[in-house]
C-alpha cells in the first residue's frame, strides 16, 4: 500500500512537473489546493508549532524545509496571523486586521537551522486555541493546533545599561508603537482596559502610588489582562521643585507599592509633568528605571472632544511612536473614546502595539496567567 501510494505520488509529481519551469519550485499552496492531493511523504515538511511565555517556536523536519519558504496560518476565534519564513533572519507576518504586513527578526537554534523562535512581542495573537495550517513551496498542507496561554508581566530590569537612561520615543526602524496611559488608577481605568481588550492591544499604565495604595487590586487587574505598569510617583508632584531626599522617596515609595502588590518593581518612570531634568533622570537610574516621556500627545487633560485628542495623535504618529492618554485625574470618558479610534486608526496603517518595556527593548519577564 505504501509503495503504491508512492507510485500514485511519483505519477502525480510527473503530471504537474510540465508546470513549473525547469529549476524554479511550484508556487506555495493553500491548504484548499492541498485537499485529497496524494503528495510523496518526502515532500512533507513535519511541523511543530508552541507558543511559550516569551516566544513562538516552530520546528520543522523535511529536506531543505526554510529553502521552501514555509508559512503557517493561525485561525484564532477572532483573527488570523500568518507567519511566512522568506528568508534565513526574518519572517514576513500578515493580519487581516493590519494594512500591511510586517517583518519580524527571527531566531535560530543554537545546533539546528531548522528550529526557529520569533518573539512573541513581535506578533499580535491573542491568547486562546488556533488550528493551524503549515504550507510551503511543493509541500502539502500539514494541520496543527496550539494554544496560546495566557501571560502576565512579572518584572522588567533596565540592565545591564540601557542607551540611555531617557527616551522621548522608541526605535524608528519599525512601525512599532506603545499606548501609554497615566494618572491611575482610577474608576476610568477598568473602562481603558475593556477597550484594550476588544483590540488585544497591550498598554503600559503609569501609576500613582497615592491612587494605587486606594485601588491595590488593580494593578494585579491590569497585569493579569496583559499589561505592564510604570511608577509615576506617589503625589504627582512637579519633581522640579522638590529636594533630592522628596524626589528619591516620591520614587522609591511608588515602586516598593508596586512590589508590595505584584510582586516586581517596575523598570521604567514617567516624570509628571514631563518634567525630568538631569537630577531626576539620575534618582530614577539609580532606583533602576528608565525615564519614558512621549512624542504623541493627546493633550487629554485639556478635555477636548475625543475627535480632536485622536487626530493630535494620528498627526504625530510614526514608527517608535510613545502615546499619551490618562486614566485617572479627571473626567476620561473621552480619553476612552479616543483610544479606542487611535488603536483602529493606528492600526489601519499598518502599526503594531507593544508595552513600552517591550517597544524599549528592555529585559521583560513573564509569569503565566492560571
Ligand atoms: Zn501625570
Amino acid at each position: 500500500m505504501q509503495l503504491l501510494s508512492y507510485a500514485l505520488g511519483v505519477l502525480l509529481f510527473l503530471a504537474l512537473a510540465p508546470l513549473t519551469a525547469p529549476g524554479q519550485l511550484p508556487p506555495v499552496q493553500s491548504a484548499s489546493a492541498n485537499a485529497g492531493a496524494t503528495v510523496p511523504g518526502d515532500d512533507l515538511i513535519r511541523s511543530r508549532i508552541s507558543v511559550g511565555l516569551t516566544h513562538l517556536h516552530w520546528s520543522m523536519t523535511g529536506e531543505a524545509p526554510l529553502e521552501r519558504k514555509p508559512c503557517a496560518t493561525m485561525h484564532f476565534e477572532t483573527s488570523q496571523t500568518t507567519i511566512c519564513l522568506d528568508a534565513a533572519q526574518q519572517a514576513t507576518v500578515s493580519d487581516p486586521r493590519y494594512q500591511e504586513s510586517y517583518v519580524v527578526p527571527v531566531e535560530h537554534g543554537a545546533t539546528d537551522r531548522s528550529t526557529v523562535s520569533i518573539r512573541r512581542s513581535d506578533l499580535m495573537i491573542p491568547n486562546g486555541p488556533a488550528e493551524v495550517d503549515v504550507s510551503c513551496a511543493g509541500c502539502a498542507s500539514e494541520d496543527l493546533q496550539v494554544r496560546v496561554a495566557p501571560r502576565r508581566w512579572s518584572g522588567c530590569s533596565a540592565g545591564p545599561v540601557p542607551d540611555t537612561w531617557k527616551v522621548m520615543h522608541g526605535p524608528e526602524e519599525s512601525k512599532a508603537i506603545a499606548i501609554t496611559l497615566d494618572d491611575g488608577p482610577s474608576p476610568f481605568t477598568d473602562d481603558m482596559l475593556e477597550v484594550l481588550d476588544k483590540h488585544s492591544v497591550p498598554a503600559t499604565f503609569y501609576v500613582m502610588g497615592s491612587r494605587l495604595s486606594q485601588r491595590p487590586a488593580m494593578a494585579q487587574q491590569v497585569l493579569r489582562r496583559g499589561h505592564s505598569l510604570g511608577n509615576h510617583t506617589w503625589t504627582h508632584a512637579d519633581l522640579r521643585r522638590q529636594r533630592a531626599g522628596v524626589v528619591e522617596s516620591e520614587l522609591q515609595r511608588t515602586s516598593e507599592l508596586l512590589r508590595r502588590t505584584t510582586g516586581s518593581r517596575p523598570c521604567t518612570f514617567r516624570a509628571p509633568y514631563g518634567e525630568d531634568p538631569a537630577p531626576v533622570v539620575a534618582a530614577a537610574e539609580r532606583a533602576g528605571m528608565v525615564t519614558v516621556g512621549w512624542n504623541a500627545d493627546s493633550k487629554d487633560w485639556e478635555l477636548p472632544s475625543a475627535a480632536a485628542m485622536t487626530q493630535r495623535v494620528l498627526g504625530k504618529l510614526r514608527p517608535g511612536a510613545i502615546i499619551l492618554l490618562h486614566d485617572g485625574g479627571g473626567p476620561r470618558e473621552r480619553s476612552v473614546v479616543a483610544l479606542e479610534r487611535i488603536i483602529t486608526a493606528a492600526r489601519d496603517q499598518g502599526y503594531r502595539f507593544k508595552t513600552t518595556e517591550e517597544l524599549l527593548g528592555l529585559q521583560v519577564d513573564y509569569a503565566p496567567v492560571s
